[in-house]
């Protein structure tokens, strides 16, 4: 048999989450995590997956080096090493493609250089992503190193989507326009809506909610992506975990004037400090809906701040749609928070949206309808899986260009 393994790397600016998948049946064989990446109390968690046995240590990490050279040493215990001839290919998530990425992509020198290029719009990713990348390309240089952007599945937004209405000249020069993010699950997840309702993706006009810890809507016609509600940054629309989403620029100028704050303390505000956490204290979720249970009321009013700005996009997409085929709920809140889906489509019987309380309850690890079984518009919750789209992508990349 063919090599079939595909080691996913998702590095970020103190951590490297990785996976290594085999793609000739799908079969997740390891994952793990680095965290806390120069410091001297960092922590690796390594677990065989087809075995179930674990292994955790913390100590020195100096830096993305040293921990990719850590997750090879965990790999290799396991029979899995990064020099292996079973593996064919590393996929690494990269945050910011720009206008220039709208396809997973090899990495050359070429490609390097357009990530570095591309800092400025994503100064908290792309850097962490690309020593990601060169130091598995020291590792491997001999192995094909696919680069999986979070903005490419975005790039099919038509202008009208795209800009921001201000003077082009300056969005030019300074490349600002909304190029969205969480790409790669959007389409994951846009497709397996799809498959779930029987259809091939070009058929079906479907919402994606992926509510995570940060979280973004997209409206996907026919596979295809035509709106998503995150912009230049991840910052813009839904209300998150921490970051506030939409809100009117001039607070910025009011802040910065008034308040005598500076632009970083601002971008700290909104980034960590503001949306659910900003509101309440807490941005899980469940401990959001433990506290309205006891009778907490600012717990209860930044629940209904993100309903609110959640039904606001859904409307907003349905209009952008026209036709909708069904709304899939994914990520962490998605797929787990049932109160947050009920409350989501709860009044918007008129846009042929409703949930059933009895499907809605059901906890499973499975795509799965929870609509009435007449429902003119499905609601779907389809657990996403980046991992597996990256795999995915970068295995079909290599095995078309062998
Ligand atoms: P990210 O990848 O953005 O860090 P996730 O998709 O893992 O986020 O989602 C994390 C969030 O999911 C948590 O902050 C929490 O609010 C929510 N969450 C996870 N499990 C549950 C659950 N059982 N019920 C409600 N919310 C949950």
């Amino acid at each position: 048999m063919s090599p079939s393994r595909v080691l996913v790397l998702n590095s970020g600016s103190s951590s490297v989450k990785y996976q290594l998948l085999d793609m000739s049946d799908g079969v997740r064989l390891a994952a793990g995590l680095v965290e806390r990446i120069g410091e001297e109390s960092a922590r690796l968690k390594h677990a065989h997956l087809t075995s179930g046995a674990v292994r955790e240590w913390t100590g020195p990490i100096a830096d993305h080096e040293a921990a990719l050279k850590a997750l090879a040493e965990e790999l290799d215990k396991d029979g899995f090493g990064l020099d292996s001839p079973e593996l064919v290919a590393i996929g690494h998530r990269v945050v910011h493609g720009g206008k220039t990425f709208t396809e997973p992509t090899v990495i050359d020198e070429v490609v390097l250089a357009e990530i570095e290029r591309l800092i400025p719009v994503a100064p908290l990713h792309n850097p962490a992503n690309l020593i990601g990348i060169r130091t598995a390309m020291a590792l491997r240089p001999d192995l094909p190193q696919v680069a999986v952007f979070d903005t490419a599945f975005h790039t099919t937004m038509p202008e009208s989507a795209a800009r921001y209405a201000i003077d082009v000249q300056v969005a030019d020069e300074y490349r600002v326009r909304r190029y969205g993010f969480h790409g790669t699950s959007h389409a994951y997840v846009s497709r397996a809506t799809a498959k779930l309702l029987g259809k091939a993706p070009e058929d079906v006009n479907v919402i994606v909610l992926h509510l995570g810890n940060g979280a973004s809507a997209s409206a996907v016609r026919g596979g295809k992506c035509v709106d998503t509600s995150m912009g230049l940054t991840p910052l813009e629309g839904l209300v998150m975990g921490t970051r506030s989403g939409d809100i009117d620029p001039a607070v910025i100028f009011h802040l910065a004037r008034v308040g005598g704050m500076s632009i970083d303390e601002i971008d700290t505000l909104l980034n960590k400090k503001s949306g659910l956490v900003g509101l309440c204290g807490d941005n899980d979720m469940r401990e959001i809906r433990r506290r309205i249970d006891e009778g907490d009321a600012k717990a209860r009013l930044a629940f209904d701040i993100y309903i609110h700005r959640l039904k606001k996009y859904i409307g907003a997409y349905c209009a952008v749609l026209g036709t909708v085929d069904a709304i899939a709920f994914t990520a962490g809140v998605g797929e787990n928070a049932a109160p947050v889906r009920e409350a989501a489509v709860a009044g918007l019987e008129t846009l042929g949206l409703s949930v059933d309380g009895a499907l809605n309850a059901v906890r499973s690890d499975q795509p799965r309808l929870i609509s009435p079984e007449d429902a003119r518009v499905k609601v779907a919750v389809v657990p996403t899986d980046e991992e597996l789209e990256i795999a995915t992508q970068t295995y079909a990349l290599v095995r078309q260009s062998d």
